[in-house]
């Protein structure tokens, strides 16, 4: 089984480092932290490297603890959480250099490029793999280890609204609540709480946003002009995508983030026609079938073209 093997592994290393996608989201950071929070049960130390992250995720137990790099080099075990895509994963080199390395994730189009690989597609976060993952091993969820795993369950499942939520969703947060994690705060800090930037990326994403294929897809963008005209920190664009799928009759919202000259960052979010996971296969990227990026290259008029033309076929198809 691999969850043995997993344990084996990390019960045989000293030097270990967790690592997660680049952009990280509340389910990134959240299975970082409750990897390390884990990892130290078990009488393990471990770094979380983690370069760049939204501010608002600075009140989850050991957040001050993240590390941007880290002096060691070559880590006995490196472990992967949330990361789809060794591409994706932000700081690799620690996990190309590493001894062993674990992968753990719910993503459908993981690559499984660890040694060991612990994917659950059905899981709708990966802190929700890790909850079984740490029944499992006996691991004591403590009130900060239960914060850092209901953040992830949390954002991932849009505040249990996504495909993919299930029983065990609902009754682990209950246990939590029982032993006094307040999940309301936690709800309000991660989903509800924007940043003043976050907020005025907002207005100029709504005013430009366009409903195309008779009000079934909506397109937006933001440029690094924008980003820098509104101050925008890390994270402040997250959110901006679930804009548009809110609309009614809705079927996909593509947004765009320019990265930099000539790189677009696509976030596809999807209702029921479209799988959007599939679309952004075809550009090298990935995800969930209702929530999925890749990466275009070209100008932004060039960008919308590709993606819209794809979208707009992936629709016909569903129909
Ligand atoms: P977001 O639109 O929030 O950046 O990402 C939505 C989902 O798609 C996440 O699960 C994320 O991991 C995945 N995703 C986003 N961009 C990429 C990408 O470039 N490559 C891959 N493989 N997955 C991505
Ligand atoms: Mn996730």
């Amino acid at each position: 089984m691999t969850l043995d093997e997993i344990l084996a592994q990390i019960k045989l290393s000293e030097k270990i480092v967790v690592l997660t996608h680049e952009s990280p989201d509340g389910d990134a950071i959240g299975s970082s932290l409750a990897m390390k929070l884990m990892l130290e049960q078990l009488g393990k130390q471990a770094d979380v490297i983690i370069p760049e992250y939204s501010r608002l995720f600075g009140f989850l137990p050991s957040a001050d603890q993240i590390k941007e790099s880290s002096e060691i080099t070559n880590y006995d075990l490196a472990i992967s959480v949330d990361c789809a895509d060794l591409k994706r994963l932000a700081k690799n080199e620690y996990f190309e250099n590493a001894k062993r390395t674990i992968v753990i994730d719910h993503h459908g189009s993981n690559k499984m490029y660890g040694d060991l690989n612990y994917v659950n597609p059905v899981s709708p976060a990966c802190c929700e793999v890790l909850v079984g993952m740490f029944g499992y091993f006996n691991i004591d969820i403590t009130k900060e280890l239960g914060t850092c795993l209901v953040t992830g369950i949390i954002t991932d499942t849009g505040g249990f609204r996504h495909d993919g939520v299930n029983p065990e969703t609902f009754e682990f947060t209950a246990e939590l609540m029982r032993k006094g994690v307040n999940i309301p705060r936690i709800y309000k800090k991660v989903l509800r709480t924007i940043t003043k930037a976050n907020f005025l990326l907002q207005k100029r994403v709504i005013d430009r946003m366009e409903l195309l294929a008779d009000g079934q897809i909506t397109y937006t963008y933001i440029t690094k002009q924008d980003e820098e005209e509104v101050n925008a920190e890390p994270g402040d664009h997250e959110g901006l995508v679930e804009i548009g799928r809110d609309i009614e009759g809705v079927q996909v919202s593509i947004f765009v983030r320019q990265k930099d000259e000539n790189t677009y960052k696509i976030s596809l979010r999807s209702s029921e026609k479209v799988n959007a996971s599939d679309v952004c296969l075809m550009f090298g990227g990935g995800g969930h079938p209702r929530a999925a990026g890749a990466s275009i290259q070209g100008d932004l008029d060039q960008v919308k073209e590709k993606i819209v033309k794809e979208v707009e076929k992936a629709l016909n198809a569903g129909k």
